[in-house]
């Protein structure tokens, strides 16, 4: 069941959501070639915390940190440890976080100092690639508009959507319905109505879509070694048309 949220709702969702913006941003630029991922994630849960909510990843499952730290190949949920980032790396940040009883859900896919022409084009096609999702987010169009808006924009810059993993409803719980694939026919799935709240996560590889776990049990990397990203944002359908949750406003 698609739970639907009411205004009231979605501005705490809002709340929620503007805490995870505000901290990817900080960590966006504190990140340098030398830094730990370890500390990445140190410094999001000290600010979490400070604005008086609570991770969302942590402890999620089992997951041992706040935030999910995936470098190069990894694509999602890489553990935030003792390695060190470096020059030309590309770092996957996921936040999730629960204030109110509300959950915000983010990430971005950041660069560290000067990075490749290939990894520039693939930031670039997969943060694109959300909003072209985004722009399908509306009140009487179908769920899969999205999903297949992702994959035509993804599959016709020449790189491949990941299948294992989907975007979801987010709520007064961190993985709500719908399931939102990041590839599909149009004109499919559900009817998309005002105060549905969804997390769309386009991830993104340079070469062939299949992913594997690492015997860590959660870091998910490409099967092929090749390049890989994610972006994420938080979204309300209105009859205005999406409104991002996870756009920074500099009210919140
Ligand atoms: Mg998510």
């Amino acid at each position: 069941m698609i739970i639907l949220k009411s205004k009231e709702e979605i501005e705490l969702l809002r709340k929620s959501n503007q805490i995870v913006v505000h901290i990817l941003k900080a960590l966006r630029k504190i990140i340098k070639p030398g830094i730990t991922t370890l500390e990445l994630d140190s410094y999001a849960e000290e600010q979490i915390r400070k604005k008086g909510a609570i991770p969302a990843f942590k402890g999620y499952r089992g997951f041992p940190a706040s935030l999910c730290v995936s470098v190069n190949e990894q694509l999602v949920h890489g553990i935030p440890d003792s390695r060190r980032l470096k020059e030309g790396d590309i770092v996957s940040m996921d936040l999730g976080v629960v204030r109110s009883g509300f959950y915000g859900d983010a990430a971005i896919t950041v660069p560290v100092g000067k990075i490749s022409q290939e990894a520039t084009k693939l930031l670039d096609v997969t943060q694109n690639a959300l909003y072209k999702g985004i722009e399908q987010a509306k009140a009487g169009g179908r769920l899969y508009d999205i999903s297949h808006a992702i994959q035509s924009w993804v599959e016709g810059n020449g790189f491949s959507v990941v299948r294992d993993f989907v975007g979801h409803g987010i709520g007064r719980n961190l993985h709500e319905e719908p399931q939102i694939p990041n590839f599909g026919l149009p004109n499919r799935g559900v009817q998309l109505k005002a105060g549905m709240v969804l997390a769309l996560e386009p991830m993104v590889n340079v070469g062939t879509w299949r992913v594997k776990v690492q015997p860590d049990g959660w870091t998910v990397v490409t099967v092929d070694g090749s390049l890989c990203a994610h972006f994420e944002h938080t979204i309300a359908i209105t009859e205005d048309g999406p409104d991002i949750l996870t756009l920074i406003s500099p009210n919140h």
